[in-house]
């Protein structure tokens, strides 16, 4: 077996794996690489791969820099099979239907400079059409099923804890004269103790394993009391007759913290606030967390059980038109607004900060990573009083600014170190470290070693090794 690494080796973005065995040419994601526009577009243009070579892609999970150039695949002729997890295909139709529009948006505002230059226009990515055609090949394979490939090769997904319908792929490949070899790829690995989710596992029995980096180099912050902090911001916003504004991402955090709230309300921790998700991905998105519930730990499953729906309560409202959005404007508190982008950098999120900010009844709640250079770090970062350009319009931020870092996505350090100690077994000789920048993937690239993995490696794009 022979695997090759074109994305998201020493970097975050653009996973993409190749795993040629017995004849057979499967791509483990096919992630769009995120980064700075121009280099961006150029390095999703250019597939390092031959879309008319691959036999079938196998998705992790639905975010975008795990699935999102697939449909560009079903532009260039692939004629294979799309394998996830249901819900995995399920998400990846709103996902990348979003994607779609968001790249038309950008490309919109690029083309209207270049046709003023007189420079030639550039061409999306991919249309509608081909996310649907794309959205066609899928083949869906629930957790724990052997699904054949052909050529001796099959799959079984397991959980990874990450966001509803995440995976880790194990790769058994029968070799000719009768060996068998097995890869585990961990996609992204969740944090322990997250709501809704089944933890991550650990396959067993591999001979080798591609693991990601995201925070090999650190720990969460010992963990937040969510609900507790929750509760005492909408206390003060019921006081005060204020607004509670969340920036949230729509897949995930935002399904999360409706987790959080529906499990205060029960308890009657806190009253029957209006509860607007003011996002129509994350509307979507809340659907499918809803409808999969093979997905749901324990945990959720005992409420269901008890016949509730575990992110449902009195008072929540999905806002479907811009219209519906900004009617809350003028509408008087106390409320909570869940809405997107989580990093405040577009989306409906950006006219209720500059409606909230300025008025110190109000908290926005920043509930998730904010990148260097985003509207979501200025905000987290400014002082009290200072002042804010927003939507053209200039803002004092009087409203409370608060963060809750406990809910991160992806395993820390310790979490890694877990997870490398409980599939090693005697068998993993070769460890790779991907989906990190250079200091990360070294990092976990170490932790491996330090753990007894004789082999470890941090490949650069392009990389090839035999298993
Ligand atoms: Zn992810
Ligand atoms: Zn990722």
């Amino acid at each position: 077996m022979k695997i090759t690494f074109y994305g998201a080796a020493r970097t975050v973005t653009g996973s993409m794996h190749l795993v040629e065995a017995n004849g057979k040419r499967i791509l483990l994601d096919c992630g769009l690489y995120q980064g700075h526009r121009k280099e961006a577009f150029e390095k999703n243009r250019h597939m390092p791969v031959d879309p008319q070579g691959i036999d079938v892609v196998v998705l992790s999970h639905a975010h975008i820099d795990h699935s999102g150039n697939i449909p560009q695949l079903a532009r260039c002729g692939f004629r294979g099979k799309v394998v996830s997890r249901p819900a995995t295909r399920d998400l990846c139709e709103v996902m990348l239907r979003d994607s779609c529009f968001l790249q038309m948006r950008d490309l919109q505002y690029v083309n209207e400079k270049r046709r003023r230059q007189g420079k030639h226009l550039f061409e999306p990515l991919y249309t509608e059409e081909d996310v649907d055609a794309i959205m066609r090949r899928f083949e869906c394979v629930p957790m724990k099923r052997q699904h054949d490939l052909g050529n001796g090769v099959s799959l079984v997904f397991h959980n990874a804890g990450h966001i509803l319908g995440s995976a880790i792929v194990q790769l058994d490949v029968r070799e000719p004269g009768g060996k068998s070899k097995r890869l585990v790829f961990s996609g992204d690995l969740g944090q322990a103790g997250q709501p809704i989710l089944r933890r991550s596992e650990c396959p067993q029995g591999a001979d080798a394993i591609i693991v990601e980096s995201t925070y090999a180099d650190r720990l969460h912050p010992s963990a937040d009391d969510v609900s507790g902090r929750l509760k005492s911001y909408i206390d003060d916003i019921v006081r005060m007759r204020g607004k509670l504004l969340i920036p949230a991402f729509s897949v995930g955090r935002t399904q999360q913290i409706l987790y959080f709230l529906n499990r205060l309300y029960r308890a009657g921790r806190i009253p029957a606030v209006p509860v607007y998700i003011d996002s129509p991905l994350s509307m979507k998105a809340t659907e499918i967390y809803r409808r999969h519930r093979e997905c749901y730990n324990e945990d959720s499953c005992e409420i269901l059980r008890g016949g509730e729906d575990p992110l449902s309560f009195p008072g929540l409202k999905f806002l479907e038109t811009p219209e519906q959005s900004m009617s809350l404007n003028s509408a008087r508190g106390p409320m909570v607004i869940i809405a997107a982008s989580g990093m405040c950098e577009g989306g409906r999120v950006v006219h209720h900060l500059k409606e909230c900010l300025g008025d110190m009844r109000n908290i926005v709640l920043f509930v998730g990573f904010q990148a260097e250079g985003t509207l979501g770090r200025r905000i987290v970062e400014s002082e009290p009083g200072e002042r804010l350009k927003l939507l053209g319009e200039e803002r004092a931020i009087s409203a409370r600014v608060q963060t809750i870092n406990a809910l991160s996505a992806h395993a820390d350090r310790n979490g890694l170190e877990e997870w490398i100690d409980g599939v090693k077994g005697d068998s993993v000789k070769k460890a790779f470290a991907v989906h990190g920048e250079d200091d990360r993937v070294e990092a976990m690239a170490r932790i491996a070693r330090e753990h007894g993995i004789p082999e470890t490696y941090a490949p650069v794009p392009g990389q090839s090794f035999i298993v």
